[in-house]
């Protein structure tokens, strides 16, 4: 690893302030996955802000019922939080389904947000990547790709993005909050990942330099029987191959209102639009939800070696909206 400089402070003028100060800095929060990456090489800031000191962890209430999670409470805390767990209980779900309890303990939701792909080739500075070394190549396309993404992909990049807590955050329609020199700003989550096109390497709209605050959750998505399901190739401690994030508002047997974000098929969390769209209005019956799901999923792009996400995501869409509509029935 190359020699850094550490700095810390309680302060949110002072941390951005230090990171202006270095072109190469970077925030430091639970380290799970910036300090791993600097241990491989494909990091290597010359100063690390810990960002952890900063008065910006805890949930609270927002004045209309929604929710403020701050930006380094821990993924374990966010988690366990009993507001979260009643009004957002798939984001819950999804965060007690990322990493294992230790990593959990010290991730922060502003880390998890920013954690870069799990693709073993950025992973490897031995090897080409566009993400890391942009013009340099896309050896995953021809190569290992079984867990890459079959939606939204482009030539220059299949990587699928980590953050299980960002496909629920997509179905809740979550806004990012950030600080900047400059001022306060946000950016809903549906904005927030860019999409992959020629430019891999540019991940967020976030602006240069911006320390994420909090992650809001408007009241207008609460929804105590929301589901997050992920089928990953280990009970735990592995990333997802397909996951589902899904909440539906049924009355009378009719779906008036769906909600559904898929993680492990693209590089940001894949906002199911096609297929609430089919639902809205719809009997709340199996046949309607594999038409949903088989709407969503004719845009898929398989590689050839990842056609099973395909049907597992199908497979998983309906499963979870059948799920929701035999709770709604109970
Ligand atoms: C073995 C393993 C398995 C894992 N499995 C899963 C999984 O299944 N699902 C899942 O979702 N995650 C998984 N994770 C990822 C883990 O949850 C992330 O590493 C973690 O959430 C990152 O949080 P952190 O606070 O440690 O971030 P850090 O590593 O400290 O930072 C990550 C990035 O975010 C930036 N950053 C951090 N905070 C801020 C801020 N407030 N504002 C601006 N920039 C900021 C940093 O500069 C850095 O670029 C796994 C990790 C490991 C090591
Ligand atoms: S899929 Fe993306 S991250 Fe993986 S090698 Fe290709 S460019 Fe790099």
């Amino acid at each position: 690893m190359k020699a850094f400089a550490y700095r810390r402070t309680a302060d949110v003028r002072s941390a951005l302030t230090l990171l202006a100060e270095d072109d190469g800095a970077r925030y430091l929060a639970g380290g799970t996955n910036l300090v791993d990456l600097m241990k491989d090489g494909v990091e290597a800031p010359m100063r690390l802000v810990d960002v952890r000191s900063l008065p910006l962890d805890g949930v609270r209430e927002t004045s209309d019922g929604g929710l403020v999670i701050g930006a380094t409470t821990t993924n374990s805390d966010a988690a366990a939080h009993p507001e979260v767990r009643r009004r957002y209980p798939a984001l819950s779900q999804a965060v007690l389904a990322g990493a294992s309890g230790q990593l959990r303990n010290t991730a922060t939701v502003g880390g998890n947000l920013l954690q870069r792909t799990r693709c073993a080739y950025f992973a490897d500075p031995s090897q080409p990547c566009n993400k890391r070394d942009p013009g340099s190549g896309c050896p995953a396309i021809t190569g290992e790709h079984h867990n890459h993404a079959i939606l939204g992909w482009s030539r220059h990049c299949v990587a699928t993005g980590p953050s299980d807590m960002a496909v629920a955050l997509a179905a809740f329609d979550a806004v990012v909050q950030y600080e900047t020199l400059d001022g306060a700003g946000e950016i809903p989550l549906s904005d927030f990942y860019l999409a992959v096109g020629d430019s891999p390497e540019m991940e967020t709209a976030l602006p240069a330099g911006a320390l994420i605050t909090a992650v809001t959750l408007p009241a207008s998505a609460a929804s105590p029987r929301s589901r997050y399901r992920k089928v990953r190739e280990r009970a735990s401690y592995a990333f997802a191959n397909v996951s589902v994030a899904a909440d539906l508002d049924i009355a009378d047997g009719s779906v008036r209102g769906a909600r559904i974000a898929l993680g492990g098929v693209a590089s940001r969390p894949w906002r199911a639009q096609v297929a609430e769209e089919v639902l809205q209005g719809a009997p709340a019956a199996a046949d309607r939800f594999r038409a949903a799901a088989d709407a969503e999923l004719s845009a898929a792009e398989p590689l050839r070696d990842n056609r099973y996400k395909v049907t597992l995501a199908r497979n998983l869409i309906v499963a979870v909206l059948t799920e929701l509509a035999e709770g709604a029935r109970r």
